[in-house]
């Protein structure tokens, strides 16, 4: 019997859908570091000189814009440090440093309410950070400030999300939310494996998360995300099949799986977690593929690069309607024109510009005690931008993009334009990424994996910053 692992590793293969038996070796030569794109252009070319003046200008065209607007709101405060983290947060147990910055966010919900407080709020999401650390005042206060100030939505097709950490949330905490109009919640799970919990820093046992995913759906919340980390140290194909054995269970509506992106030169919590214990690329394919196999085949859809949702939720339904759009929160539904980011380092898009608010809490917390704008850096879009833009955003949402209509909207010649694009993809084609047809492009299953290394052919500005600074794409 001591072949017994073989005999059964080669009976997944065979079970395993034709989508999920990738070729490791091809898809291995596409590992690089590049954007993610939830913006184009990419963060890292915000600038201090973008020229606020202008931006100021523009805001006071947008008073005049009656279109739904999506609000972010950015809480960047932990308990404690999880070793894989990424995310601008700071950790701390001071009670008085989290009431001073929601007084600041306080005073920005009244600034930007002064030019878009008019619009109806179709989307509001906030992220972290951990926004269920703050305290049910401060939860009630924040979201009775935008209730007072802006135009919000009653429908029950509005997006009002919010990230919980687990750890963090209670019954009743889970009541307030539901009462104050969020109906769209987020977990953090990341994998349920107690090895990995431990080399991540980030125990949370499974009977916790079962006890509150029942309360969500007692409460009658539209729709439950958890967020999974796939490549994290530790971490097994068998693993990661026993953390999707209790995710099924569980049955959220959404599960957006992440790839782990180990940058210790950038983000020093990660200098805890051992080279050593991370999965080769090889393995992170390959525990890739079993998610994604075991996930369509318990009736989720895949969406974009990395998300999964029920056949009935309402990000498949934009997914197949071709109303997706990916920003710095991930995939969601496309309701609103523009996003206004509120709270450090959150980034709003609305006109020409993208614009990034002072990163660091205290900092920002002083700007807007002053009366100051804490916006510090950003862009505006050229029509250049807007075209690669249009491109990448419709590959990366849509997986297929239609030349004619890119032609029609921006008056130019697909073909002719992008000839040099379309002769590095002939690479991708040959190894049944892509399929390239007289007016479209069409990303395969497989070409999932390296939807970023084909943005990256249709982004003009890769080579004016460093790789360095980019995750791998695999
Ligand atoms: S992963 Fe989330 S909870 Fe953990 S430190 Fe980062 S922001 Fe905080």
């Amino acid at each position: 019997m001591d072949n017994l692992p073989d005999i059964v590793s080669g009976l997944q293969q065979v079970f395993m859908s034709t989508a999920f038996m990738w070729d490791t070796e091809v898809l291995h030569k596409y590992g690089t570091s590049g954007p993610r794109y939830t913006s184009y252009p990419t963060a890292n070319l915000f600038r201090g000189d973008f020229g606020v003046s202008a931006y100021l200008e523009d805001l006071e065209q947008l008073r005049q814009r009656i279109t739904p607007v999506s609000l972010y709101l950015h809480i960047p405060f932990c308990q404690k440090a999880c070793f894989y983290c990424g995310c601008n947060r700071t950790i701390t147990r001071d009670r008085g440093k989290i009431a001073a910055y929601v007084d600041a966010l306080l005073l920005e919900i009244e600034q930007a309410a002064a030019i878009h407080g008019h619009r109806r709020v179709r989307q509001l999401h906030w992220g972290g950070g951990t926004p269920s650390y703050l305290e049910p005042a401060e939860i009630t206060q924040l979201m009775h400030a935008i209730s007072s100030h802006f135009d919000m939505d009653g429908s029950s097709s509005r997006d009002y999300s919010i990230e919980l950490d687990p750890r963090s949330i209670d019954e009743s905490k889970l009541a307030l939310l539901k009462g104050l109009g969020f109906n769209r919640l987020s977990m953090g799970i990341q994998d349920f494996d107690s090895q990995v919990q431990s080399a991540i820093n980030r125990r949370q046992e499974f009977p916790m998360v079962e006890r509150l995913t029942r309360a969500v759906r007692r409460f009658e919340f539209s729709s439950l995300n958890f967020d999974l980390i796939y490549g994290l140290p530790k971490q097994t194909e068998q693993g990661i099949s026993d953390t999707l054995d209790k995710v099924l269970e569980l049955s959220p509506d959404r599960i957006a799986c992440y790839n782990y992106a180990h940058m210790p030169d950038r983000f020093p919590a990660q200098r805890a977690i051992l080279a050593s214990d991370l999965p080769e690329p090889s393995e992170r394919i390959d525990i890739y593929a079993s998610i994604g196999e075991r996930l369509t085949s318990a009736g989720y859809e895949h969406i974009g690069m990395d998300h999964f949702a029920r056949k009935d939720d309402e990000l498949c339904k934009a997914a197949r309607e071709g109303s997706l759009q990916r920003n710095f929160q991930g995939y969601s539904r496309a309701l609103a024109e523009d996003l206004v980011g509120l709270g450090a380092s959150s980034i709003s898009q609305v006109g020409d510009f993208y614009v990034q608010n002072e990163r660091d809490p205290e900092a920002y917390v002083s700007m807007m005690e002053q009366g100051s704008l804490p916006i510090i850096r950003g862009i505006r879009l050229s029509e250049e931008d807007k075209l690669r833009r249009y491109v990448i955003q419709t590959l990366i949402c849509r997986l297929r993009l239609d030349k004619r209509a890119v032609n029609r909207a921006f008056s130019i010649d697909f073909n002719r334009y992008f000839s040099g694009q379309l002769q590095q993809l002939k690479k991708f084609e040959e190894d049944g990424l892509v399929e390239l047809g007289d007016t479209q492009i069409r990303i395969t299953e497989a070409g999932r994996l390296v939807l970023r290394n084909i943005c990256m052919l249709f982004d003009q500005h890769l080579g004016e910053s460093s790789a360095v600074r980019f995750s791998k794409t695999i």
